[in-house]
């Protein structure tokens, strides 16, 4: 027990006290001189008068005591309580151990952490032992142990301990350890706090950490006013920006300029209206490159439900997209030739079949069946046969391009669209195309292999407005090519095949025609009308077929036209009757002029100057000799370019005349520009003459056009007297027709002219 001085001190003060006035007043009371009854009396009364005294200094002395005790009391018992409310309120709970007691204290708050109360949660060191958890039991003990023997003053631990519930709590404890004046321990105390929910935060917060660290996927976090506050890593190996770049600066940085800002204004929208947005964003990497990717936006609000953060996640799909075009390009090409396969091929018969429903065009499907293709490939093997079929679609790609669609449909089947092709003949011309590209021998491993195709034709919109129907339409023209002896085509329509068919054969021919010295020119004379006098020849063109005998122009004109033979016939027509010429001259047949007609076809390509130039320096002839023929439709189609190609013409010394003049839609305006010598009016428009009222009419009206514009008018088809006569009536001075002579071969024609010199 801890010595007190003050005690003694007022014990002895007491003591003192008592003494003096004990040994003071009996000295007082025998130097009055009292008698004995008095002294006696007085003594009792000084006696009485000392326990009273002593017994209000007694009561003052415990009265302050016991004040300041019970002050004490109130000052420890509050503190106790506010101990209490401040465990309790950081929900902790306190243990006191005794050690040398073996008492332990459990707080109420103590025993709340764990669902008991201080009645039903037991006694001693046993009660938070055997709660412990197996796991963690060996290592709370083991630090106990530890505190104890090293006899650190502090001491924390974490471990759990079971619930009433049967579950266990996480509980974090600190305490110190007191000793005793020996340096023994004698007391633990210290408090413990469950911090099961803040572990299973921290948890939490460590996967996410982990998460965000390790994802894939690029994650930005903006605050409120859009500056960026964190990246992840995938952010900086998607975007190429390092995080210091991008810290505090604002996400605009990555805009690649390709969305416009109705974009970016629907994707704030969303943001302020759901809190979130997802789509595709093109944005732009630190390299400038710009890439997709797919954006999920988020808002995040405080714990006052203010908008504090925003939460961008993205993963960049440019390998997505990359792979979905491949993909795309796998579901529509086959993979052997690369060709566009029988999905694709149907698509593009859908889209040409709806512009050929908008525009009016017309267009012609073709499938391309190889014949006996199943020798090649049981003969030579299936690995010839796929090369030989890579090759075949080479080559036909080569050779077909411009506004055609080549698919391989499977096996040897291929199909070709041409969304253009006006006419049946345009489409016969394209198989035939196709047969010729496929003549030439294919070279396959060492092998010199020969294919050739049979080609079914349909054509649209006549011959159906679907794709199925079409398909299956070109496939029965297909199936009856194949009958017919293959290497061949059929149309879906028979006797478009016939024609079709017939039509190829004579081009063929004609071709040879030309190298075989097949044509012919023939001359038709012309004359004047007052006097009937012959002044030139009109070279007409004939082709002496072997079969089929003198094939008159209007029955290949045109086809050699479309097949671009045009040319060489023209060209040859040209040299004989300009060598023609200058033969007749020197044998003393001299005529004006011979004319030469001149194709549209070749009117509007412009070279036809040089040629013409060309031909009249190789024969002699002189040029005002040479009249060429063009008709009124071939320089009304492009004035501007006949005109240019006219006056250079004319600058060469040729004269010009305007064929079948009337059937055009002339402009007069124009027509005063050209530099033309002559009109030649149509035969249709003299045929009727002269007693049809309107041939009449436009005859009259082309002559005295003719006159008005200083041009010589020629009527053509003359096949009677009265036509004549009427003709140079209305003052038309030039005629030709069966009525002066048909046109013949060229020593025919100079004896006529022979004769009719003879006659006057
Ligand atoms: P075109 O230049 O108008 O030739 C006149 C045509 O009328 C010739 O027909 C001629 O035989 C025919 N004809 C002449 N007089 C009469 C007649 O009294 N009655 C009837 N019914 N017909 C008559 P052809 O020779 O058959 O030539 C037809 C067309 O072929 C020519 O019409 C011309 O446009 C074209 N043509 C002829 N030869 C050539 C040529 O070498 N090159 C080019 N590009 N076209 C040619
Ligand atoms: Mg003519
Ligand atoms: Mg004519």
């Amino acid at each position: 027990m801890k010595f007190q001085r003050r005690p003694l001190q007022f014990s002895l003060f007491y003591l003192i006290a008592a003494a003096l006035w004990i040994l003071g007043s009996d000295t007082l009371l025998l130097g009055l001189g009292f008698d004995r009854d008095t002294l006696s009396r007085y003594q009792s009364l000084k006696g009485f008068a000392f326990v009273l005294l002593s017994a209000l200094v007694l009561y003052a002395v415990l009265m302050r005591h016991w004040r300041e005790q019970w002050q004490v009391r109130r000052e420890l018992k509050e503190s106790e309580e506010r101990l209490a409310l401040a465990l309790d309120s950081a929900q902790e709970g306190l243990w006191d151990w005794d050690i040398k007691g073996q008492k332990v204290f459990y707080s109420a708050g103590y025993c709340a952490l764990l669902g008991y109360s201080p009645e039903t949660f037991g006694q001693g060191q046993q009660a938070w032992v055997t709660r412990l958890h197996p796991e963690d039991r060996t290592l709370a003990e083991e630090r106990l142990r530890a505190l104890l023997e090293e006899r650190s003053p502090h001491y924390e631990s974490i471990f759990r301990l079971r619930h009433r519930d049967g579950e266990y709590r996480w509980l974090h404890s600190r305490g110190q350890l007191l000793l005793d004046e020996q340096g023994h321990p004698e007391r633990f105390i210290g408090i413990s706090s469950d911090i099961t929910q803040r572990r299973a935060d921290e948890d939490s917060l460590r996967q996410a950490a982990a998460v965000f660290d390790s994802t894939l996927e690029g994650v930005l976090v903006t605050d409120r006013d859009k500056r960026i506050v964190h990246v992840n890593p995938a952010f900086s190996r998607i975007t190429g920006y390092a995080v210091e770049d991008v810290l505090g600066r604002s996400p605009d940085l990555f805009k690649s300029g390709h969305h416009d800002a109705d974009f970016y204004r629907s994707l704030w929208h969303a943001l302020e209206q759901r809190g979130s947005w997802s789509g595709e964003i093109w944005n732009r990497r630190k390299s400038g490159e710009i890439f997709p990717m797919w954006q999920c936006i988020r808002v995040i609000h405080d714990e006052n439900g203010n908008l504090s953060h925003y939460v961008a996640v993205f993963s960049d799909i440019s390998a997505i997209k990359r792979s979905q075009r491949e993909l795309d390009y796998l579901a529509h090409h086959d993979p052997l030739t690369t060709l566009p396969n029988r999905l694709l091929f149907g698509e593009r018969i859908e889209q040409a079949l709806q512009r050929a429903h908008q525009d009016g065009l017309h267009g012609a499907l073709l499938l391309i069946d190889l014949d006996h293709f199943k020798i090649i490939n049981e003969s030579l093997g299936h690995s010839t046969g796929d090369r030989l079929l890579k090759l075949i679609g080479a080559r036909l790609g080569e050779s077909l391009s411009g506004k055609l669609t080549l698919a391989r449909l499977g096996g040897d089947e291929f199909g070709l669209l041409s969304s253009e092709c006006a006419q049946a003949d345009q489409a016969s011309q394209l198989a035939q195309r196709v047969q010729d590209c496929l003549a030439q021998p294919f070279v396959v491993d060492g092998e010199t292999l020969f294919v050739s195709a049979s080609i079914g034709i349909s054509l649209f919109p006549e011959d159906g407005d679907s794709v199925e129907q079409l398909l299956r339409n070109a496939d029965s023209a297909l199936f009856r090519a194949k009958n017919s002896g293959r290497q061949t085509f059929s149309f879906y329509s028979q006797e478009m095949t016939a024609q079709a068919r017939l039509r190829v054969t004579l081009e063929a021919e004609l071709r040879q025609a030309l190298q075989h010295e097949q044509l012919r020119v023939y001359y038709q004379p012309i004359h004047r009308l007052d006097d009937g006098a012959m002044l030139g020849v009109e070279a007409l063109v004939r082709w002496q077929h072997p079969q089929r005998g003198l094939v008159p122009p209007g029955e290949f004109i045109p086809m050699a036209e479309d097949s671009g033979l045009i040319g060489a016939i023209d060209a040859w027509v040209l040299e004989q009757a300009c060598a023609q010429m200058v033969r007749w001259q020197t044998e003393g047949v001299p005529l004006e002029f011979v004319a030469v007609n001149v194709s549209s076809r070749l009117f509007s390509r412009g070279e036809l100057d040089q040629r013409v130039e060309r031909v009249l320096r190789e024969t002699g002839l002189e040029p005002a000799c040479l009249e060429l023929e063009v008709t009124e439709s071939a320089v009304m189609d492009d004035p501007d370019r006949a005109l240019q190609l006219l006056q250079r013409l004319q600058a060469l010394g040729v004269h010009l005349a305007i064929d079948d003049f009337g059937t055009g839609y002339s402009s007069l305006a124009r027509l005063k520009r050209l530099p033309v010598h002559k009109l030649k009016l149509d035969q249709s428009f003299v045929r009727g003459l002269p007693q049809d009222g309107e041939d009449a009419a436009i005859a009259r009206a082309v002559v005295s056009l003719g006159q008005s514009l200083d041009l010589r008018v020629l009527a053509e088809g003359i096949e009677t007297e009265a036509q004549a006569a009427y003709l140079l009536g209305i003052g038309c001075s030039l005629g030709q027709g069966y009525w002066f002579g048909r046109p013949q071969p060229a020593d025919e024609a100079s004896a006529a002219y022979l004769r009719q010199l003879a006659q006057t």
